[in-house]
């Protein structure tokens, strides 16, 4: 028997407390302004819901005390458990909604998450004429009917489901969500087995209210404001949306917006107006879209989150609308916008790189279409990994003469790579991507196994050869195995490390010089020759110079120009010979394109030069055919 009872006075305070709750809550609402996404519209609608649950409490208690009538109590009575239901089904639509998007969902996925709300609501409907869930007279109270236990299991069922859930995608969650959510779940739990041990308690109202605030409260910290005379968002809650975008695999663009002479226009028509015209900008394009779908990247740059239509079209559009002749103040300032997209997932496929794209966008200056260089960054990327994959990468060689001996005794090796979408791409484009991913590694050691192929294959003396050079990436020296996986690379092909010169270049990037300097002496020890590349663009270099064992020092085209460059630039050339000379180096000249260039080079003592006015880097049959004729061999 399930009486009403005498504790009830008790239990009336607790729905008195949850109203007061919920009123504080309503106060807190309408003092901010806020996206309403459907994570928010679902909390709202289970606040409403939960609002609800004590009224209809009170109302049902009441009704049964001032005796009003059958009807009323049994009305009411309903409407308790079916707006109780509701709440624990929001809760989940809540927790579902932080990841997934009402559009993914499939439909046997929504038929599964209504079902138990659909029998509940049923079977409530029922009891007016089968006494499903309860009996009502006015001298029995109520008495639970044979199918009560149902209003009981559907809510725990979905605050199950929530838990299980929120287990299942931990990953896609953040720490902060889940905290609270695992505390709003525990606060429930506990009111749930407190009500089954303590029968005539009904405190779950109460912890259904304080849940709905915690959920609020958390929903409105996380949220980045609206900047109230712009329409604008902050940027975080762009990445939040982009991140649940992403996760769901739903297509979408960013249109990102740009005053690209802001500095310019800050000279000139100073800060304040300039600012100005920012806002006058931001809240054309705030008032133009949706509530939430525009958001501040910088004072100067926007970013529209679009997912209907073609955003090409609408780049266009708006591109005409913005960069026009803007009235500030009665001043006549015209704006340069810059605009570009991001197609998610035709451009870009991952969310780190979408974050890249949109900070370099907003730190660019003037230029445009430097955004599509993160693009071209990410395909270059995914063309390495073909190369590495489909063995496309290739070695060519330039030969570099001696000028003493007026032969050709070395060659660089150069890596290249064709792909089959991008076609040609240039070392100085993908070696710097592939230091970044560290795929250099892979590449490096392909380059010197083809080298130390080459040489195998070849008699080295009977083609004037005395060795090859190749480039080392700094990443790669740095790498622990680095003298152990150039030993077995070189065992595997019985080379002696005297045909090998490896080409050092100097960087300001932050590796560790101890390692770098240790490997390099290491190699030295071996026998491995070292060359320091591009001497005259790097840092440093001298210092390195004198501290490793270089037995030749690379002039970098730029270095080389000097030498028909005026008279002045001409003596730092022949003084850093001189000094490179006196340490037992020789010098190579890189980037010989004249003959003015080679004559002069032969006329001040340069060892070795490099250049187009030779030979450009060769695949390794003309390479070889070229040494043959060159150096008069066979
Ligand atoms: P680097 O080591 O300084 O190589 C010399 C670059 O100058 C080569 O460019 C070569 O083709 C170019 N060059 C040679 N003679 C002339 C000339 O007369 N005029 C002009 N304008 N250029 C000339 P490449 O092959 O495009 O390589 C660029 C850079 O990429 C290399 O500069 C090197 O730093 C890097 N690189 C190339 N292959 C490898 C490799 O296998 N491993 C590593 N780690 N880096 C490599
Ligand atoms: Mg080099
Ligand atoms: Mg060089």
């Amino acid at each position: 028997m399930y009486y009403w009872g005498d504790i009830m006075a008790f239990n009336f305070t607790f729905d008195i407390a949850a109203l007061i709750v919920f009123a504080v809550l309503i106060i807190l609402v309408a003092s901010t302004k806020h996206i309403m996404d459907d994570t928010f519209k679902i909390l709202y609608k289970l606040t409403a819901a939960a609002v609800l649950v004590p009224i209809f409490d009170i109302c049902c208690g009441d009704s049964v005390r001032y005796e009003v009538g059958y009807v009323s109590t049994l009305v009411f009575a309903m409407l308790f458990f079916l707006a109780h239901t509701v709440v624990t089904f929001y809760f989940l639509s809540y927790v579902m909604a932080e990841v997934e998007m009402r559009q993914t969902r499939s439909a046997i996925y929504k038929f599964f998450i209504y079902l138990p709300l659909a029998i509940c609501v049923v079977v409530i409907l029922l009891t007016p004429w089968f006494n499903t869930i309860f009996s009502y007279s006015i001298e029995a109270g109520f008495v639970k009917g044979p199918l009560y236990p149902i209003v009981g299991i559907v809510p725990v069922f979905y605050f199950l489901w929530s838990l299980v859930y929120t287990i299942y995608r931990r990953h896609l969650l953040s720490r902060s969500f889940k905290t609270m959510i695992f505390f709003v779940l525990t606060l429930n739990f506990a009111a749930i087995f407190i009500e089954a041990v303590f029968t005539d308690i009904a405190i779950r109202n109460f912890i259904i209210s304080v849940s709905a605030i915690i959920m609020f409260f958390f929903e409105m910290m996380g949220r980045a404001e609206i900047e109230e005379d712009t329409n604008i968002v902050g940027k975080e809650y762009l990445l939040e949306e982009g991140v649940r975008m992403i996760n769901n695999k739903y297509p979408f663009s960013i249109i990102l917006v740009k005053m690209s002479n802001f500095e310019a226009l800050s000279d000139t028509f100073g800060n304040n107006n300039t600012t100005a015209l920012a806002k006058n900008i931001a809240s054309y394009i705030g008032n133009r879209f949706k509530l939430g779908r525009c958001f501040r990247i910088s004072e100067s740059t926007i970013a529209i989150l679009n997912t209907d239509g073609d955003s090409g079209e609408l780049t266009k559009q708006l591109y005409a609308e913005l960069d026009n002749s803007w009235d500030v103040e009665g001043l006549d300032i015209s704006c340069d916008i810059l605009m570009t997209h991001i197609d998610f997932p035709d451009d870009i496929d991952d969310f780190d790189n979408i974050v890249a794209a949109i900070r370099y966008f907003a730190k660019m200056e003037r230029s445009a279409g430097h955004i599509n260089e993160r693009i071209r960054e990410k395909q270059v990327e995914t063309a390495i990994e073909r190369g590495l994959k489909n063995n496309s990468f290739e070695v060519y060689y330039q030969p570099i003469r001696d000028l003493d001996r007026d032969t050709f005794v070395t060659a660089e090796a150069l890596v290249r790579l064709t792909d089959p979408e991008l076609g040609p791409i240039s070392p100085g484009e993908f070696i710097p991507i592939a230091e970044n991913n560290g795929t250099i590694v892979a590449i490096g050691n392909f380059v010197l196994e083809t080298v130390c192929k080459f040489i195998s294959e070849n008699d080295m003396e009977e083609l004037g050869l005395h060795y090859i050079e190749l480039n080392l990436s700094v990443i790669q020296c740095l790498q622990k195995d680095f003298i152990e996986t150039v030993e077995r690379i070189v065992g595997k092909y019985s080379i002696d490390p005297k045909y090998l010169c490896l080409e050092v270049t100097e960087t300001a990037s932050n590796y560790s010089p101890k390692v770098f300097t240790r490997n390099l002496a290491a190699l030295g020890e071996r026998g491995y020759a070292l060359a320091l590349d591009d001497f005259g663009t790097g840092y440093a270099n001298i210092e390195r110079m004198v501290t490793s064992d270089f037995r030749i020092v690379k002039f970098d085209k730029e270095m080389t120009q000097y030498s028909t460059g005026e008279e002045r630039l001409q003596e730092v050339f022949e003084k850093m010979q001189n000094v490179i000379h006196s340490m037992d180096s020789m010098v190579v000249a890189e980037g010989v394109e004249t003959k003015e260039q080679y004559e002069y080079l032969k006329s001040i003592g340069c060892d070795y030069i490099q250049g187009y006015y030779f030979s450009k880097p060769v695949p390794q049959e003309d390479f070889v055919e070229f040494v043959k004729e060159n150096n008069r061999v066979g």
